[in-house]
């Protein structure tokens, strides 16, 4: 399941961050993710809520999943960015560049990032 190793990436990474500052509780973890990763919320959650169920330093952690807008990288101008809007729904995976009216151009699928983590370090 990708959602599954996606929470256990996350959860790994947060361990390291919370050990590098002694902390004994993980309050909160911010995660974005590009709209075109298939990453469904729900089964990221299931999948965090079941790895973290016997680790302490994760009991109350609150997920919280963040959705970036798509972005495109156009091929004839360099254009990195937001997408033109029209024609989106014709050419769903083939967005028009908002600068030079190129068809060509990809799509710039950012995977999934730990944007903040929120410890509890004691005194
Ligand atoms: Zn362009």
């Amino acid at each position: 399941m990708h959602e599954y190793s996606l929470a256990s990436a996350i959860i790994n990474q947060v361990k390291q961050v919370a050990r590098e500052h002694n902390a004994t509780k993980v309050n909160k973890i911010t995660v974005s993710a590009d709209p075109y990763e298939m990453v469904i919320p729900e089964l990221l959650q299931d999948a965090f809520n079941i790895i973290t169920s016997e680790l302490e330093l994760f009991e109350g952690t609150q997920l919280e999943l963040l959705r970036l807008p798509a972005e495109i990288i156009c091929l004839d101008c360099d254009y990195k960015g937001k997408p033109s809007e029209e024609g989106d729904k014709e050419f769903a995976y083939n967005f028009k560049c908002p600068k030079c009216d190129s068809r060509d151009t990809h799509l710039n699928i950012r995977h999934l990032t730990i944007e903040t983590v929120d410890l509890e370090i004691p005194e």
